[in-house]
């Protein structure tokens, strides 16, 4: 990545997930320009749109019908609205630390940018908003047990981060996505997978292939629109069809499931489809982390690193992260320390200590080797700081 000035950059940022294959890369290049001669938006479905429908839904377990939208928040929006028509109930189960966007019932306790100025609840949202969400903490089945049993029939649905990437990175407890099944089926609530991030990161079938889980819905964004505008959520067609127009939640969008868009997201699930894509990028993410685990213990700094697949977490603590508190431990004086000694040196990681590193199919195993070097010198800065 190249800034206005000219400096380049490793960049693992990577569009907050979005980019798998890098940026510009010439596939999608390619697609987007065929697309944009032919018209950027009808106002009326086009054969992309339903190849790429296709690829989501061979791909996703739990999806059989799927509903394009424009961003990550709106899918979640309209997820929690089919949950709530779907049970007549009106109260939603939310995770400290989870982030679903910026739709004002969802504004509460979310990770990333709002962990990091400290601000859980954003200004201009009304209490009314956000009466209806209940906050668990993430990887603590048994308070979500109680809150169930205290409210058993009011909850329309769980919907969570089946691993956590918006503070930091936290994978789920072993039993933790089961017991969130075995929970919501008990009580007739739906469960609602976010895989805006996960979904074709963690796996082509996202967090639910991995785990073998079935949620009622999920949504999806960033990588199914290969670095465009996109959001989905889909699920089994008993869900769906109470979406207008066959029923009765109203969901609609101008320039949903636009050609530019779906064929960005067709080209780049093509390539996520190829062998060995996966476990390539694996091995390099690794590599990356093995190769920050001895950087920071030589010199003497404090470190959790949590990986999956292409995702990666740095916390400056010594406690291992399971949950947004163990999160909120890290020391983010040396996260903004290293962040700054490292983009000095070339190296772009997420400038919010509650944000995970992206890896993509374009980082070579040379720019591994240059972000080590890098980080070994911004740990020797930090040096003993830890936590
Ligand atoms: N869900 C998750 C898990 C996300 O990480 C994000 C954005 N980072 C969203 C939803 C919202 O997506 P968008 O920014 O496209 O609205």
């Amino acid at each position: 990545m190249w800034d206005e000035d000219g400096n380049a950059y490793i960049d693992y940022v990577c569009s907050w997930g979005a980019l798998i294959l890098g940026s510009a890369h010439p596939k999608v290049v390619a697609a987007v320009r065929a697309s944009v001669i032919r018209g950027t938006s009808y106002g009326a479905p086009t054969r992309r749109e339903i190849e790429l429908a296709n690829l989501i839904i061979d791909a996703v377990p739990s999806i059989e019908k799927v509903r394009f939208v424009n961003s990550g928040t709106e899918a979640t929006m309209s997820a929690l609205r089919v949950a709530r028509a779907c049970t007549k109930r009106d109260r939603i189960l939310k995770f400290e630390g989870c982030y679903h966007g910026h739709s004002d019932s969802l504004l509460v306790k979310g990770g990333s940018g709002m962990a990091t100025v400290a601000t859980p609840d954003s200004a201009g949202v009304t209490k009314g908003a956000t009466s209806d969400t209940i906050v668990a903490p993430y990887n603590d089945l048994d308070s979500v047990k109680r809150i169930f049993e205290e409210h058993p029939d009011e909850i329309a649905g769980i919907i969570v981060e089946p691993i956590a990437a918006n503070m930091g990175l936290v994978p789920p407890k072993p039993n933790f996505l089961q017991g969130l099944r075995e929970i919501t089926k008990r009580f007739g609530s739906l469960l609602i997978f976010d895989e805006v991030i996960t979904g074709f990161r963690a796996s082509i079938g996202g967090v639910q292939k991995i785990y073998d889980i079935q949620p009622d819905i999920t949504c999806l964004g960033k990588i199914i629109g290969g670095g465009l505008p996109v959001g989905a959520y889909g699920g089994a067609d008993e869900f769906m069809q109470l979406v207008a127009p066959t029923g009765p939640v109203y969901q609609a969008g101008t320039l949903s499931g636009n050609p530019l868009a779906t064929s960005a997201g067709i080209a780049t699930l093509r390539e996520v489809k190829k062998h060995g894509f996966y476990e390539k990028l694996e091995k390099t993410s690794a590599r990356l982390r093995d190769g920050i685990a001895e950087a920071a213990k030589e010199a003497h700094v404090n470190v959790q690193l949590n990986q999956v697949g292409s995702m990666l977490g740095i916390f400056f603590t010594n406690e291992p992260v399971i949950d947004y508190t163990s999160a909120k431990s890290s020391n983010t004086e040396t996260y903004t320390a290293v962040f700054n000694s490292m983009l000095e040196q070339g190296v772009y990681l997420p400038p919010s200590a509650f944000e995970t590193i992206f890896l993509s199919a374009a980082h070579t195993q040379r720019d591994i080797a240059k972000t080590l070097t890098a980080a070994a010198v911004a740990f020797r800065h930090v040096g003993g700081r830890g936590s």
